[in-house]
């Protein structure tokens, strides 16, 4: 009778597992779901296939990775709640750089950080020297009709991307003339800045500078264009043709919310009319009563409703 592979693969794991307990080195079983989400990530972003993330990990059977995740359909059985501490830690050290140097993966990140050098007036041919590779695989690579890059030569570009990115290619020597021509295609192109990214260059599914804070202090909303600015920010500077007068609401807002903290926590009342006192909220404020109630009128709230929100 022959013994499946499973079963061998089973009792290989059971043997190790008496070995390790005897050794007083078994830590046991841990929850699967951040290895899980890990793989997970490295799939989304990078498309790095289970075999390759296996690889990485220190020779994790791909279908093993793959039932972490998917489960195995075929005999109905669900990705796995708990797995060894081993294989956890393992998974969750691999990054894309710990990737076997052929695998092919996601180049969305390449293409985005050679238009960004682009548009610093960096040319392919310094690319080329430094990275080192083919000019035409950069070409079309910086174009976005390459489906693939292999990991070895993403990692080199990002390198360079790091060497460079942020400096003058004039005081590097480059001649004026390419550093005009490449900037004028990146404008022409579209091609996007490098701040449009913030961290998440890499990332697929961000769009260019959702990452990026609206640059008004205290909003909250992400940027949409290299002004820095978030749709309202942006159209209210359409409107009226500049962001002046903004800070001056900023600081209403940010006062009408100091006033409704001391409502909620110590509120100054009035002991005969059991009311709140006005002209004691606004010496706590730093401010006149005149100034507080204009400032009130102005966001169309008095008094008792400040209270009532409070
Ligand atoms: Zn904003």
């Amino acid at each position: 009778m022959t013994v499946s592979a499973v079963v061998l693969a089973h009792r290989r794991a059971m043997s190790e597992r008496r070995k390790k307990i005897q050794l007083g080195t078994w830590r046991g079983l841990v929850d699967a779901t951040e290895a899980r989400e890990h793989v997970k990530q490295l799939r989304r972003v990078w498309h790095a296939s289970y075999a390759a993330i296996g690889d990485a990990a220190g020779g994790i059977r791909g279908g093993t990775l793959r039932h972490l995740v998917e489960g195995t359909t075929s005999r109905d059985l669900p990705p796995p709640a708990r797995i060894t501490a081993d294989v956890s830690d393992a998974i969750l050290t691999v990054t894309v750089d710990d990737l076997a140097d052929i695998y092919r993966i996601n180049p969305i990140g390449a293409t985005r950080r050679l238009r960004a050098l682009a548009v610093e007036g960096w040319p392919l041919s310094e690319v080329v020297k430094r990275a080192p590779a083919q000019l035409a695989g950069l070409k079309k690579l910086r174009a976005g009709t390459k489906p693939q890059i292999t990991v070895d030569l993403n990692r080199r570009i990002r390198v360079v991307y790091e060497d460079l990115i942020g400096t003058d290619p004039l005081a590097a020597g480059i001649r004026r003339s390419a550093v005009t021509d490449i900037r004028n295609q990146a404008r022409k192109d579209g091609w996007l800045p490098s701040a449009a990214w913030a961290d998440a260059i890499d990332d697929p599914e961000v769009k260019p500078w959702e990452v990026v804070r609206c640059s008004v202090p205290s909003c909250i909303h992400g940027s949409k264009d290299e002004r820095l600015l978030c749709s309202n920010h942006l159209d209210r500077l359409r409107e009226r043709g500049t962001l002046e007068g903004l800070r001056a609401k900023r600081n209403s807002e940010v006062l009408i919310e100091n006033a409704r903290f001391i409502l909620a926590t110590d509120p100054p009342i009035d002991p005969e009319t059991e009311e709140i006192d006005g002209d004691l909220l606004a010496e706590r404020l730093g401010m006149t009563w005149d100034a507080l109630e204009k400032a009130l009128e102005r966001a169309k709230i008095n008094l008792v409703t400040l209270r009532e929100t409070a």
